[in-house]
This record gives C-alpha cells, structure tokens and sequence, in this order.
C-alpha cells in the first residue's frame, strides 16, 4: 500500500517505521527542512557547530513500548542518561530539587534531539520543504486507482492509498477540512475543534567560554520564564556555555501579538538575569523561536483517530492522543502503524 505521511515529527515517524518496516510504501511530506517536529534541534553557526535543542529538551517515559524504544535509542548511542532530577526557582531562590518530586530517568541526546528523527526516517522517503495545502477524496471512481491526492507545496500531486495526518490537531483540522466531503470526515474534524495548545517562546543564548554552571535545568515558578536548561550539559566536548529559556504561555501569547517583539525580547533577558544573575541578561549571542504549539492543552481517549472507509483509509496520530507528551506522540504512531501492518496485510 502507497501510504503518505504528513509531517515527520514523532509520531508520523513512529508510524512510518512500523509501515514501511511491513513492507509498504511510504512517503512523508514535511514543511520544514528537518526531522523530528517540536523534537527540534538547531544548530549554531560557529567555529564548531553548537546543537541546541530548542524543542523538547529530554526523553522520558514510564510504559514498556517506549521505555524499549529509549533502550534502543541508548544501544545505538542516540541518547544517554542526563539526569534524575532538575532544580526549582521559587521565592528568588534555586533549589537543587522540586519538593516532593520522586527521581525519574531523563535522556538527552549529546549530537541534538532530531539525530532520533532522523534515525527513525531512514527506512522511507521525506520530502523536506514540502507543506501540504490540502488532500482531495477521489475513492469511488475506477478510472484512478488510489483513493487520495495530497496536495503539497512542489510535488503538487501525489496520489496515496492511505493517508496519516501527524501535525498538532489545529493543523490536522485545517487540512481534514479540505477534505471534508465524507460523513466520516466531518465526525473526526468534530472530534479535533476540542483540542488548543500552549506556546512557547525559546530562546538560545550562548555565553561563550564561561564556566558551567553546575545544574542540568530549572522548573521555574516565575512570570515569564518556565524553563531553563544547561545545554552544554547535555554535549560531550561543549567549549562553549549555553541555555535554552522556555517562557510562559502568556509571555509566549504576548509576543504573538506584540507590536514591538525586541521589547519582550529585553524582557526574556531581563527575567533570565533575575533568576541567575546579571551575567545571564548579557548572552554573546541569542536566539528566539516561538512555538504556536507547545503542549495540548488536553487529549483524546483513544491511541488514534481513523476513518470507518476501507477503500479510503485516513488516520489521525500525535501528542493529543492519550496523553500530551513525546511518549503520548509515540506511542500514537506505533499503534497505528501496528494496526494497520494487521489490517491491510
Ligand atoms: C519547547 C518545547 C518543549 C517541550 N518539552 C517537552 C517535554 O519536556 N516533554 C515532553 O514529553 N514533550 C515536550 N514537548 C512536546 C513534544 O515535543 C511533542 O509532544 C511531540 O514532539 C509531538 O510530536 P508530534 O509528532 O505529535 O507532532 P510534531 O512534533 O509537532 O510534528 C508535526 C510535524 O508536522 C509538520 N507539519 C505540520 N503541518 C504540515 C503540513 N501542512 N505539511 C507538511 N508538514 C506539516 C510540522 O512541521 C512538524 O514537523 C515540548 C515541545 C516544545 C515545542
């Protein structure tokens, strides 16, 4: 079966792994240049390239699937183990531990979190740049074989068998949307109109040959900033100092409808500097990415979304499905790839 994947983030992958490993054909179209989604890794340009993971900062998981999974990311040297716990900024002060907070394993992947993406891709093809404007329902006629068409950027037509939407839920709306000729369509985009999202804003900074500081990263219970993560802990020769600051929802909501970004730009600054100290409003260098979709805001009770057309297939699969997490992510694309290799075999 010719099955076309939108979006090559983790549970779009997962999915791919389990199809093409059966022996279908698959093909994932992605809008942006690299694997993984929000497991997103950016490099800086310097001397010797600096990863910094401005998505997920960490792998974690508490069912067997997934907890196998990260057993064979470690066996092939993707990730190793990072940490059992974070610090807490509260009350103006850093503790080395969140109160009540049990340890738990955290990996971290030395080369960036998207060398797991890009692992999980090498048995199919993804088409990079390539963002899906839409996917047109053509089952029934018997001239054209293949039920779908998906719509994309340059390829502008592919024809598929089935069809995997693996995007956050608002942009699996819009694109189920122009396909919503069938009954069943209309059920799933009823089902999605549920789902919103969190932001977040990003920013990297590096603060070139600073000693490191001597935490891994910092839940913060703070206005603007939520997170703080010493990436240089996470890599094997890192010369370099360097942080990636999570913000708050609503600092993040602000930037998307601020007038003057550079203004909350100082701010992000400013609030890293109350929390660490005045050195850390002073970066060498900085960057921002705000991510429209952070974490769902809930999730639906089921592993995955499919439609009841045999002829047709189309399917659903992300964070938002029985949690709102990488595992969640995973776990999705698995159980729906493994459905499907026993379905249409
Ligand atoms: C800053 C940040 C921190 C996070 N921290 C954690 C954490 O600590 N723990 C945790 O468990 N989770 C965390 N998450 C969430 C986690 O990253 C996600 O739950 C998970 O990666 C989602 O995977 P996914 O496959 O469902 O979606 P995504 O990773 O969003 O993948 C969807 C892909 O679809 C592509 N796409 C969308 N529309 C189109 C289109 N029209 N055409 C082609 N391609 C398209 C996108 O570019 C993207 O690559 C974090 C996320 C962010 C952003």
């Amino acid at each position: 079966m010719k099955i076309g994947i939108i979006g090559a983030g983790l549970s779009g992958l997962a999915a791919g792994r389990v199809l093409a490993g059966a022996g279908h054909d698959v093909v994932v179209f992605e809008k942006s240049r690299g694997y993984g989604g929000r497991m997103a890794t950016r490099r800086i340009q310097r001397e010797e390239p600096i990863p910094m993971d401005h998505g997920a900062p960490y792998l974690t998981g508490t069912s067997d699937a997934f907890r196998s999974f990260l057993s064979e990311l470690e066996e092939k040297g993707l990730i190793t183990l990072w940490a059992d716990r974070f610090s807490y900024y509260t009350d103006g002060r850093i503790l080395p531990e969140m109160p009540g907070r049990e340890p738990v394993p955290y990996y971290a992947a030395p080369n960036g979190m998207n060398t797991i993406g890009k692992y999980l891709g090498r048995l199919f093809d993804i088409y990079f740049e390539e963002k899906v404007g839409g996917i047109t329902h053509i089952g029934g006629s018997r001239i054209r074989k293949s039920p779908w068409m998906i719509n994309s950027s340059s390829i502008n037509v592919f024809e598929a068998d089935a069809v995997i939407i693996a995007t956050p839920a608002i942009q699996a709306y819009g694109l189920v949307a122009t396909a919503q000729d069938e009954f069943d369509l209309r059920k799933m985009i009823t089902v999605l109109d549920d789902i919103s999202y969190t932001s977040t804003v990003s920013l990297m900074a590096g603060y070139g040959e600073r000693n490191p500081v001597d935490w891994k990263a910092i839940h913060c219970d703070h206005p603007v900033v939520s997170w703080i993560c010493n990436e240089s802990s996470k890599r094997v020769s890192s010369e370099e100092m360097s942080l990636v600051i999570h913000s708050t929802d609503k600092f993040a909501r602000q930037l998307v409808e601020a007038d003057d970004p550079g203004e909350l730009n100082g701010k992000l600054l400013k609030a890293m500097g109350q929390i660490m100290g005045s050195w850390a409003a002073r970066p060498e260098w900085h960057q921002l990415h705000l991510w429209r979709y952070h974490f769902p805001k809930k999730s639906l009770d089921m592993p995955f979304l499919e439609s009841q057309d045999e002829l047709a297939p189309i399917a659903l699969v992300g964070d938002y499905f029985q949690g709102r997490s990488m595992e969640a992510a995973y776990l999705s694309g698995l159980k729906l790839g493994t459905h499907w290799v026993e379905k249409f075999s």
